[in-house]
């Protein structure tokens, strides 16, 4: 049997320890080879980032050069449009086949997740794996509770359709709080990993939130 692959997706602006030590305790409990974080070049259903999408996947792949099965994913820097989960998700079905797929997302899009377009195509595209966030409580909205699963070998077991909440640490760490403090001049040090904090002093990355906005957004 192939191994199931995990799609971590997310603006990365920047990209956090919250993100790779999640991922890794993820790796393990499900016993994945890979993750993908696959940059989301135009979220569109959000503010635009701060960071270019060029930007903000160099600091990925700054980020996990070192995390074994961790791999920064450019396919939607290439693609022109918003970037939509739907269409990243059939584009990796058509590429991986039959292999099991795993959408992983924050507690703090479970609330969402039912109000996404289209949300019935996602989950037929791929599973859905819920990482427990403080603050953010994995309880499903009602409509979806008949796809959860208590035992994460079946996400091994078929492709796609299923949602598995996963028992990863709760890490207290988030984006915007990161860009908050860097713009006050507050240390980072402990939040994101040193070349990622290099990267961000030598491009003078969110020092100035409308500036960064203006001149980067794709
Ligand atoms: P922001 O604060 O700007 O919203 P963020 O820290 O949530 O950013 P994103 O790039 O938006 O980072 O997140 C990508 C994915 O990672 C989302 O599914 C989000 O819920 C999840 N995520 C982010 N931080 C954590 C964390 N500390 N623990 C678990 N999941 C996280």
């Amino acid at each position: 049997m192939i191994p199931a692959l995990g799609l971590f997706g997310g603006t990365f602006d920047p990209i956090h320890w919250g993100h790779i030590r999640t991922a890794q305790a993820l790796r393990s409990e499900l016993s994945l080879q890979e993750i993908r974080f696959i940059v989301s070049a135009r979220p569109p259903h959000r503010a635009a980032p701060h960071a270019s999408a060029e930007q903000r996947l160099a600091m990925a792949e700054l980020a996990l050069a070192d995390q074994p099965g961790l791999i920064a994913d450019a396919r939607e820097l290439t693609r022109p449009g918003p970037s939509y989960t739907l269409w990243t998700l059939r584009a990796l079905r058509a590429e991986f086949g039959s292999q099991s797929l795993l959408w992983i997302v924050g507690a703090d899009t479970v609330p969402e997740l039912a109000s996404w377009f289209q949300w019935t195509a996602l989950l037929s595209f791929s599973h859905w794996v819920v990482l427990p966030r403080p603050g953010s409580p994995t309880e499903l909205p009602e409509l979806l509770k008949e796809y959860l699963v208590d035992d994460p070998g079946r996400l091994h077991d078929r492709a796609a359709g299923l949602i598995y909440i996963a028992t990863t640490p709760e890490i207290q760490v988030s984006a915007s709080e990161i860009r908050a403090r860097l713009q006050r001049r507050q240390n980072v040090d402990m939040d994101i990993p040193e070349p990622v904090l290099n990267y961000i002093e030598h491009n003078g990355l969110y020092q100035d939130h409308e500036k960064q906005r203006g001149l980067h957004a794709v």
